[in-house]
């Protein structure tokens, strides 16, 4: 073995003690003596694969939800403000070329919208982009946006604030039994709907037309500063590593008035991280690519893409990455998490580590929304 070799297993040996020694220390303090009733009512719960009615962890596969076709597209509710204790509400919107929701304004909600597979038009406060997979952009409330389908499979997540989103879906289309649109055929929204629409749910649809020609790919790299709408370019955001994955923040407390965080997270298989809970934020896991295994409380799962893992605050959870690219997005809210991934290696890269690099940075554990109740696994091996 060279000696460089040598050098790193001992750098990596001495960052691992470091981390123990930091996480064991915060381990003696937690879990707290007692608990209050409502997390240990969440840690009772045994997670199933349905959409619940009340906030509790539960998970569901691809596709699963409660679906309506709206127009040219399927909305799928993954979750519903009744099953997150109104925190926040996650649709997968599924459609065909031509598929739209047309110029609106939210009064209170904050959207963000995450492209999963072909293209969308998107026209947000007065510019027009054309985005692909991987694609983001943050929506405050008060900004005019529409979308359209470009693609024949398109697919794009929309993760919401609060609570008054599902009754869009629920108004402006019918329950639907199926995964994909019915066919080529867009039909057209009723007006009637949309009006119905506005009463029911955080939203004003506008009448403003589409102009079309111009729509520009996102290029996007940086955060703003402050709650504006903006759009980021696939695999941007702020990045941070822990050993060999790199985490993606897309928007945090600045840009979403400290109601969503979202960060996505890539590496390759490796270890288990360490069970923990926390006990104010919840967190939603979805996967994009390779496959996951992840910790519910009593349940092991193993999360495919498209799956999705909700953690009420209070549950029990890990994750580990199990295939050569693993890739999820977390949602978590509200955002008061953001200091873990901050403190943590920053990355001017935009892939994963191909050697890992230093452990889980937990100087600032004290200050976060964690309960620790193991010791993470040794860092990955390196590769050669
Ligand atoms: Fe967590």
């Amino acid at each position: 073995m060279k000696t460089s070799t040598y050098r790193f297993i001992a750098a990596l040996g001495c960052l691992l003690l470091q981390v123990v020694d930091s996480l064991s220390a915060n381990a003696q303090q937690g879990p707290p003596v007692s608990l209050p009733a409502n997390i240990t009512a969440i840690q009772a719960i045994t997670p199933q694969g349905e959409l619940p009615g009340r906030s509790i962890p539960y998970y569901l596969r691809s596709g699963e939800g409660e679906r309506y076709l709206v127009g040219g597209f399927v909305a799928c509710l993954m979750a519903r403000g009744i099953d997150t204790d109104n925190l926040y509400e996650w649709m997968v919107l599924t459609g065909g070329k031509g598929a739209l929701l047309p110029s609106h304004t939210h009064s209170q909600t904050h959207e963000v919208i995450f492209v999963l597979d072909g293209e969308i038009d998107l026209w947000l406060s007065g510019q027009h982009y054309r985005m692909i997979k991987g694609d983001f952009a943050s929506i405050p409330p008060g900004t005019t946006h529409a979308f359209r389908m470009q693609s024949h499979h398109t697919q794009l997540m929309s993760m919401n604030s609060g609570h008054q989103m599902t009754a869009l879906y629920k108004t402006l289309g019918k329950p639907y039994a199926g995964y994909v649109q019915p066919s080529d055929n867009i039909s057209a929204l009723d007006p009637a709907a949309l009006k119905q629409a506005e009463k029911a749910a955080d939203i004003h649809f506008d009448g403003k037309p589409l102009p079309e020609g111009n729509a520009q790919r996102v290029v996007n790299a940086q955060l703003p500063k402050s709650v504006v709408p903006y759009v980021l370019a696939a695999g941007e955001g702020d990045h941070y590593t822990i050993a060999d994955q790199l985490f993606g923040i897309l928007c945090d407390n600045a840009t979403t008035n400290g109601k969503l965080l979202v960060v996505t997270c890539e590496g390759p298989a490796g270890p288990m991280i360490g069970k923990h809970f926390h006990m104010k934020h919840s967190e939603t896991f979805f996967c994009l690519d390779g496959q996951l295994r992840m910790v519910s409380n009593q349940v092991v799962l193993d999360v495919y893409p498209g799956d999705i893992v909700t953690l009420p605050a209070g549950t029990i959870h890990a994750y580990q990455h199990l295939k050569p690219y693993t890739h999820h997005v977390g949602l978590l809210t509200p955002s008061i998490f953001e200091l873990f991934f901050r403190s943590q290696a920053p990355s001017t890269q935009h892939v994963y580590p191909q050697q890992p690099t230093g452990g889980l940075n937990a100087s600032r554990f004290a200050e976060l929304d964690i309960v620790p109740l193991e010791r993470p696994g040794p860092p990955p091996s390196p590769r050669h």
